[in-house]
């Protein structure tokens, strides 16, 4: 049978596309794993953690299960669990992992808007939103851009507040030449598949300068441990596992190589659509080294981008949405009683906003695909 007239599919993220590149390295990782059968912990857990933190910039990690544990271990361990009335503030543009860590660490999540042009947490709003109740600050790295962070941390030391970086999208991202971490307390990182740095499953790790924290963190995800059979406290368990360990030390050299890859991806994404009518591009800014876990454009209106992302899946073009509801107008977040205008940036954006395909391994032709393909369809829909 003949397919011939269907286009060859871009998809958004090509998982199958960097193994088939690193194949050998991750399948003796994952087979030493098995043939040694360390799959708590293991050989490779602690030489990756080192590796991980000096890739950081210099410190200590807490290698846990996964992103949200890694956010709710931080703030456990830094401002201790909440009482249910303490508040946390974050984002409303973030997916919601960010708001169960502060949840389930016993806060109230308060969100604030962003800032139109770069989707990161607006620091003005932020300030506004600080009371007497106030705990913490979790500024979300999104996309792979930090966040502000000079005028966050002076807004938080005025305050006395704690800062816990979401960077579950920030692998190797800096501000003013400084990466996740390295301004607050801890950042947060994600080892989900389809994340920069990404596992065979699930896996996650607390970031931080400070030594005593991160031991703190890791007795805290591995019960409560101080020696096997000694439990100073009770705990959680949150380890990552040895297949994970063992694959994530195979991929890490190969991290710096892949973000310029995303870079210079993203590069040509924007001399192909930047002054393109009815797209914006992502803000670029000097002070930042953008690691592109997202591309993210926007078009003029909901039912253009309704109107587009159909015409891109019939086109084999598969791009996507980070995230079409703000956390304001989750279901889940109902008893909150926030309007969609409460913060009305947000609210705009989601409605907005695309992913277009980015992945290290992306060929120079199926990015010009991906961006005619685009400039074509809003075209024709603004037409
Ligand atoms: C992926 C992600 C998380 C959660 O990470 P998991 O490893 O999936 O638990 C948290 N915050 C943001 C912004 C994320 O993108």
């Amino acid at each position: 049978m003949s397919n011939d007239t269907q286009p060859e599919i871009i998809p958004l993220v090509d998982l199958k596309a960097q193994y088939r590149n690193i194949k050998n390295e991750v399948d003796a990782a994952m087979l030493s794993t098995a043939e040694r059968a360390s799959f708590i912990k293991g050989p490779d857990h602690e030489p990756f953690a080192e590796e991980f933190a000096s890739f950081c910039g210099g410190g200590h990690t807490a290698l846990c299960g996964n992103g949200t544990d890694a956010l709710y271990l931080a703030l456990y361990e830094t401002v201790g669990h909440g009482d249910g009335s303490e508040e946390i503030i974050t984002t409303t543009h973030t997916f919601i992992a960010t708001a169960e860590a502060i949840v389930r660490a016993g806060y109230k999540p308060v969100f604030v808007d962003i800032d139109p042009a770069s989707y990161l947490l607006d620091v003005d709003q932020v300030e506004k939103a600080i009371g007497l109740k106030t705990k913490a600050i979790i500024p979300v790295h999104l996309y792979g851009r930090m966040a502000p962070m000079d005028r966050l941390m002076a807004v938080a030391d005025k305050h006395g507040l704690t800062v816990i970086e979401d960077a579950a999208q920030a692998h190797g991202a800096l501000y003013k030449g400084k990466g996740p971490g390295k301004w607050g307390a801890a950042a947060c990182f994600s080892f989900f598949p389809g994340k920069n740095l990404g596992a065979y499953g699930d896996g996650g790790a607390v970031f931080s300068e400070d030594e005593t924290l991160v031991e703190r963190i890791r007795s805290f995800a591995n019960h409560g441990r101080d020696t096997k059979y000694l439990h100073d406290r009770y705990g959680v368990n949150s380890r990552l596992d040895g297949m994970q360990a063992s694959v994530l030390r195979a991929k890490l050299p190969h991290l710096a190589g892949w973000t310029r890859q995303r870079q210079n991806v993203a590069a040509l994404y924007d001399e192909l659509l930047s002054g393109v009518d009815g797209i914006v591009c992502p803000e670029t800014d000097a002070d930042t080294n953008h690691v592109y876990h997202l591309y993210v454009i926007r078009v003029n209106d909901a039912e253009t981008r309704e109107r587009v992302l159909e015409g891109l899946k019939s086109e084999g073009v598969m791009a996507g949405i980070h995230y079409p509801v703000p956390l304001h107008e989750q279901p889940a977040f109902a008893h909150m009683a926030h309007a969609p205008e409460d913060f009305p940036v947000a609210h705009a954006a989601a409605q907005r906003i695309i992913s277009l395909p980015l992945y290290p391994e992306i060929s120079e032709a199926q990015v010009r695909r991906v961006a005619e393909t685009l400039k074509r369809l809003v075209a024709k829909v603004q037409a």
